[in-house]
């Protein structure tokens, strides 16, 4: 299985207002202050925390300030290891 990988911090700078915008949490949706002004027409957003990566807004207005790492042998071994249990819990509830 391919290797995961790990985000450490979720984070991007609004090139048009310099803003660093962060999302902490997988809900956590934050945008710069120029985005809320202009009702998203400029800036950006970032969502996702520590979960996934989320970003939009203006094409090439921003800046990467996320951390990310590939997941060390441990974290790989229980990560497969749920996906498989996941998979053979969807097996059996297809079978009786
Ligand atoms: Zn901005």
């Amino acid at each position: 299985m391919e290797r995961q990988i790990k985000i450490i911090r979720n984070a991007i700078r609004c090139k048009n207002c310099g803003e660093v915008v962060e999302s902490k949490s997988r809900h956590d949706w934050e945008c710069c202050k120029c985005f809320e002004e202009s009702n998203g027409k400029t800036g950006v957003f970032c969502d996702g925390g520590l979960s996934y990566l989320r970003w939009g807004g203006t094409p090439g207005t921003y800046e990467d300030l996320s951390e990310t790492r590939p997941y060390t042998d441990e974290e790989q071994a229980a990560y497969e290891k749920k996906i498989q249990k996941q998979k053979d819990f969807l097996f059996w509830g297809y079978d009786d």
